[in-house]
């Protein structure tokens, strides 16, 4: 499928970002591939979209070719091996490996991400990250071939990979796991999504942590022994809930967002010499 002129706020969990000027859906990995090939061919700019849970896009939008893998979802189970598709979201892996009695992917139950961009990420989460979990993928590389690649080629580092630095587009992921029984994956999943509910502005539009995790410190902890719970720009803000969270609280632009976010930055830097680095990516600024 291709939309023109998609407004991006309708794919980001921040629920703000201006229209990418095409918006394409691949039904299959050789249609992502096809797109990919002849988006390289013609020397436009592409960008490879999961659920849009670690973007920020600005209000002028994606000037290019935004390709969604959402139609990749697929999750196959080959004895202890998940083979999912790139769209496929992380909690949907995480409930077939618990009905599969499957152990070891409980940490990404509440990471509204896709399985594409949990490997660019390395994303984590309490005891887990994909780091953990990961046997080997499927990409599309700098030369336009499908290789794969194990887990310990993929220099997965915190919040980084070989696919951020290398610029792959992931197609596939075979996620091992361990013998488990259903019941305590279940109860596992059911905690650390009651944790999540208590602790963190679900309610509303965000990224996740905005931040990076500074070194020796708790981002946080630091912005809220700022004083700057609750600052607010238009219509985004700080979390009062959880101080490691900007959030949409209604009717916010992509410029408000990033506005709390530099002032966050500032203004922790100017009182704890620490300069906070977003973990959020920004398209179109
Ligand atoms: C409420 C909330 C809670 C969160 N909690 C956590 C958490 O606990 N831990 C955590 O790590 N993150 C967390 N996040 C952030 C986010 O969900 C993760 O980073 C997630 O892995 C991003 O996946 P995505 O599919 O949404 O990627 P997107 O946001 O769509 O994209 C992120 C990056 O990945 C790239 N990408 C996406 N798919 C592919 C692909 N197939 N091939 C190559 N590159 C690709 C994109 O090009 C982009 O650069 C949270 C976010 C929210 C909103």
């Amino acid at each position: 499928m291709i939309l023109l002129d998609e407004p991006m706020s309708k794919h980001t969990t921040f629920k703000v970002g201006g229209p990418a000027d095409v918006f394409v859906i691949p039904s299959s990995a050789d249609e992502a591939i096809a797109v990919v090939g002849a988006c390289r061919r013609l020397q436009v700019p592409y960008f490879v979209l999961g659920k849009g849970s670690d973007l920020l896009i600005s209000d002028e939008g994606y000037r290019g070719v935004m390709i969604s893998l959402e139609s990749l979802a697929n999750i196959e189970v080959q004895g202890n091996v998940l083979v999912c598709g790139a769209g496929a979201a992380l909690k949907d892996v995480a409930h077939v490996a618990r009905d599969n009695g499957l152990a070891g992917f409980e940490f990404a139950s509440g990471i509204p991400g896709s399985v594409g961009g949990a490997c660019f990420m390395n994303a984590g989460a309490y005891d887990g990250c994909m780091a953990d979990v990961l046997q080997s993928v499927d990409v599309l590389d700098a030369n336009g071939e499908v290789v794969t690649i194990g887990v310990e080629d993929l220099e997965l580092g915190y919040r980084t990979s070989k696919i951020r630095t290398d610029g792959l587009m992931v197609l596939s992921a075979r996620i091992e796991l361990a013998d488990g029984s259903k019941e305590q994956i279940g109860q596992k999943i059911d905690d650390l999504t009651r944790r999540r509910e208590e602790k963190q502005p679900l309610e509303y539009g965000s990224a996740g942590s905005t931040f990076k995790r500074p070194e020796g410190y708790f981002a946080g902890k630091l912005i809220m022994d700022s004083g700057l719970k609750g600052y607010t720009v238009g219509g985004a803000c700080v979390s009062n809930k959880h101080a490691g969270f900007v959030i949409n609280k209604g009717g916010a632009t992509a410029a408000d967002v990033r506005a709390v976010i530099s002032h966050v930055q500032d203004e922790v830097e100017r009182q704890f010499g620490v300069r906070l680095e977003p973990e959020v990516r920004f398209i179109g600024f």
